[in-house]
């Protein structure tokens, strides 16, 4: 399977940028984790792939961007987090609802998603407020409601497609995404150009399927532009659960509802939310935890 991997392309006079980004591994992983649907692997992997695409413009060490989309449809809110490093951790409400598709290879992601709602875009820079972002819905199909997102809440004009392509083994065969910007004042020309290529393009999951190299779709991406490559970055699925991180969670629990689970079981399973990863907890590691915390006080 290929690497998965984002690249960034401007032109030469610096009037649009590319991001063109291959999530099939990570999108895989994410889907098996959460034993999502067909329609729900489409769904997070769309969110996720945009996640990342949008990530790519941060700056800073710890830097976050989530997207929160919940169209009150049956596949209830899907978030997810990445970071300036290329990696993502995502969870969608509902993995297993579906809905029969419509269009003969078209998942029917819309429907499922809803469009009764809004996405939320949440960039947290470490500055004392997180940036949010908030815009309506447009159709649910998550590529058009980011396109939007942009134009009205940065003022970017955008294009966005976002594809995920499910075999009926529920394997991910094939998932990515592509954002093309235009500075302000970008030539007409050109513009035109790069619209006349793209729309000269397969579908984008096929495209990638068959297309090992993203420098080789950039090209056709970018066909008779001039342009050069201005970044590129491995991406990854990781979540960043742990065994001490979701211990804290247990706090929020009486002690006499946690003695009664650990009367019970034996030990309190908890399970994060974004990851699926199980954590055990017996009593011994609450009560270690808890005199460590106190001592601290
Ligand atoms: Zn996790």
């Amino acid at each position: 399977m290929q690497k998965d991997q984002l690249i960034k392309a401007l032109d030469k006079n610096n009037q649009v940028r590319v991001i063109l980004a291959r999530t099939t591994a990570l999108v895989n992983e994410a889907a098996d984790r959460h034993k999502t649907s067909a329609t729900a692997a489409a769904a997070l992997g769309r969110v996720i792939t945009a996640a990342l695409i949008m990530a790519a413009d941060l700056k800073g060490e710890r830097d976050m961007l989530t997207i929160r989309i919940d169209g009150n449809g049956p596949a209830g809110p899907i978030i997810a987090s990445a970071d300036a490093h290329g990696t993502v951790r995502a969870l969608i409400s509902n993995p297993q609802a579906d809905l029969p598709s419509e269009q003969p290879g078209k998942l029917a992601v819309g429907e499922l998603v809803g469009k009764e709602g809004f996405v939320e875009v949440i960039k947290d820079l470490g500055l004392r407020q997180p940036f949010i972002g908030k815009v309506e819905l447009v159709s649910g199909e998550i590529a058009e409601d980011l396109a939007s997102y942009y134009l009205k809440s940065e003022q970017t004009p955008s294009l966005v497609a976002l594809g995920v392509m499910v075999a009926p083994d529920l394997q991910v065969i094939s998932a990515g995404g592509l954002l093309v910007q235009a500075m302000p004042g970008a030539d007409d020309e050109l513009l035109a150009q790069l619209e006349e290529n793209i729309t000269q393009m397969e579908k984008l999951s096929a495209a990638l399927e068959k297309t090992p190299q993203l420098e080789v779709l950039m090209e056709q991406i970018m066909k008779g532009i001039e342009y050069r490559l201005v970044g590129q970055q491995d991406l990854y699925f990781k979540c960043n659960c742990s065994f001490e991180r979701l211990r804290n969670i247990l706090s929020s629990l009486s002690e006499e509802e946690m003695n009664k689970m650990l009367n019970e079981e034996g030990q309190i399973e908890v399970v994060c939310n974004f990851c699926n990863e199980v954590y055990h907890y017996r009593a011994e590691d609450i009560l270690k935890h808890k005199k460590a915390s106190d001592t601290e006080v």
